[in-house]
């Protein structure tokens, strides 16, 4: 059985798919006006944890992630850079899906960007005219808020007191009270605008979620996720639109993750504790450390993020990488040992890690198991007692656990034909003191996204898979 928390209910509930064998995901993407930082990338993870769990017991997910690149916040920095929009937010689209890569989280089944959706948004905002919950008010279009009896059945906010008429313009706000939120903004000067049925303006980012998300998963989805900063305004006006359009459930379960904290304070760049990805990455920090960082800790607790905590991170990725390398060292030499039969205890070890997963995605007692084998595991290496059987064994567990938590050892280890002939060569010309020849195969196997690592005099050469863009660029 799977159970996950749905903030809609406030309980945990079985999940079982709106299809047998598939899932609807949608997850609330990046606003592209800046690099996001490790707080975006928590929420980020956890959500590719899910996928990678769904996944790995066999489900089906189809795992829409949207780009917002239009909106109050990407307009004010094209602005302010004095750029086109497109070409801003181009820049730090393509930023964010290399930070991806480098944190090792699968692509989106499909990526809309808000830009390319504005027929669906504007068909969507029609219909909600035609249905009498929007209006069109001096150009804009607004959301009547009161027209929604359920609004607030997200956020368990109260309708009472709220102002008839109230109107709020911005995308982001936090008003204890509803208010009418802008569907369509009206075109202002220094801004992009499209052409629509009340004249030119834009879409405000709630509608762009409701629109792309229906558009591509249906009318009624499985799971949408985001953090928790997103349940009030930006979901319950994604319920508001969507239901009032539909007259059907937008989305069975509601997951959120919490905010993370940095030395125990919210990140803020005034206090010096604000870090993007690239600020830890260009510390020195190795990409899976990071992931596990914001990984490991369940994704209903508040993560407080230190470099204490990023270090103790890197001591386990470390741990992990030295446990396969070592036995893909012995796999290429024959053992004699009896062998401690770890076949299966290491599939059971696996099932218990699924079944924890399967809890609410409960990642510290999943994590507590692999790393319990992992000791067990190095220390039979140490005392030489592992036959072939179990180094086999070991290196698929740790390929599977790959799969699952998505913390890429495996292949690092795992060297192509290319990067082998090229590193012999490299080692052969450093033999026979061809230096030129020598640095020529470094830089190949560089090129290639490896690492080279010397060995000391008469120690032969070793490579290592780059985890960081960077690194191969050198
Ligand atoms: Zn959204």
């Amino acid at each position: 059985m799977i159970q996950f928390h749905n903030t809609l209910s406030g309980k945990l509930e079985e999940f079982k798919p709106l299809k047998d064998g598939e899932v609807t995901f949608y997850a609330c993407g990046p606003t592209v006006y800046n690099y996001a930082h490790i707080g975006n990338f928590r929420t980020f993870v956890f959500e590719d944890l899910l996928r990678r769990f769904l996944e790995f017991k066999g489900l089906k997910v189809k795992h829409v992630m949207n780009v917002t690149d239009v909106d109050d916040k990407t307009i004010a920095g094209a602005n302010r850079e004095k750029k086109t929009l497109s070409v801003y937010t181009a820049y730090y689209t393509e930023a964010f899906q290399q930070d991806l890569q480098t944190l090792n989280m699968l692509s989106p089944v499909i990526q809309p960007y808000a830009t390319q959706e504005i027929p669906a948004m504007q068909r969507l905002i029609q219909t909600l005219i035609e249905k009498g919950v929007a209006y069109e008010a001096d150009g804009s279009v607004y959301y009547r808020v009161t027209a929604f009896p359920q609004y607030g059945k997200l956020s368990k906010k109260k309708l009472e007191g709220n102002i008839e008429g109230a109107r709020v313009d911005v995308d982001e706000y936090d008003k204890e009270q509803g208010a009418d939120f802008v569907l369509w903004k009206k075109a202002k000067e220094d801004e992009p605008s499209w052409d629509s049925p009340w004249g030119k303006g834009r879409p405000g980012w709630h509608i762009e979620c409701s629109a792309m998300c229906m558009r591509h998963l249906g009318e009624t989805i499985d799971i949408h996720a985001g953090g928790e900063d997103l349940v009030f305004p930006h979901h319950e006006n994604e319920i508001a639109q969507s239901e009032a359009a539909t007259g059907k459930p937008f989305v069975k379960y509601w997951l959120h993750a919490k905010h993370l904290l940095a030395n125990g304070e919210k990140m803020s760049k005034s206090k010096g504790n604000f870090f993007t990805l690239r600020d830890l990455l260009a510390k020195g920090y190795d990409p899976m450390a990071i992931r596990y960082a914001l990984l490991a800790v369940h994704y209903r607790h508040s993560l407080n993020f230190t470099f204490d905590g990023l270090k103790e991170a890197r001591e386990v990725i470390e741990k992990l990488d030295n446990c396969y390398f070592q036995c893909l060292s012995i796999s290429n030499i024959s053992v004699e040992s009896a062998g401690v039969g770890l076949t299966q205890k290491l599939s059971l070890a696996l099932d218990k890690m699924t079944e924890a997963l399967g809890r609410d995605l409960n990642i510290a007692e999943a994590v507590a198991v692999l790393l319990e084998e992992i000791t067990l595991i190095n220390a039979a290496i140490a005392k030489k007692t592992l036959d072939a059987e179990d180094v086999k064994s070991v290196l698929s567990f740790i390929q599977e656990t790959d799969r699952l938590l998505g913390f890429d050892i495996a292949s690092v280890h795992f060297i192509p034909e290319n990067v082998k002939t090229a590193l012999e060569q490299y080692s052969e010309a450093r033999k026979t003191r061809d230096f030129v020849k020598s640095d020529l195969m470094r830089h190949k196997i560089v090129q290639l996204g490896w690492l080279v690592k010397d060995g000391r005099p008469g120690e032969s050469s070793t490579v290592k898979k780059a985890r960081r863009a960077w690194d191969i660029k050198k």
